[in-house]
């Protein structure tokens, strides 16, 4: 995976400049944990604030769903 493009997270609604930051997402995968790594989020340092793509949160939710067991993204 790659893992070495820097996201430009732009700045959070209170103008602070958002950092980038790679995530570990817990997640369980037929009762053992499979975390999901490397995930990108941007987090701003003034108000806690968190920002993710719209890729890694579909990706994210589609997990959290149970919709995506090994990395796939399920159909519609
Ligand atoms: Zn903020």
């Amino acid at each position: 995976m790659m893992t070495s493009a820097v996201v430009d997270w732009g700045r959070c609604i209170c103008a602070q400049a958002l950092q980038h930051e790679w995530i570990d997402v817990p997640r369980t995968v037929d009762g053992r944990p499979a975390p999901l790594t490397d995930v990108p989020r941007g987090r701003c340092v003034a108000c806690g604030s968190r920002v993710y793509r719209a890729e890694s949160l579909g990706r994210v939710e589609a997990v959290l769903k149970g919709r995506a067991s090994d990395g796939r993204l399920a159909g519609p």
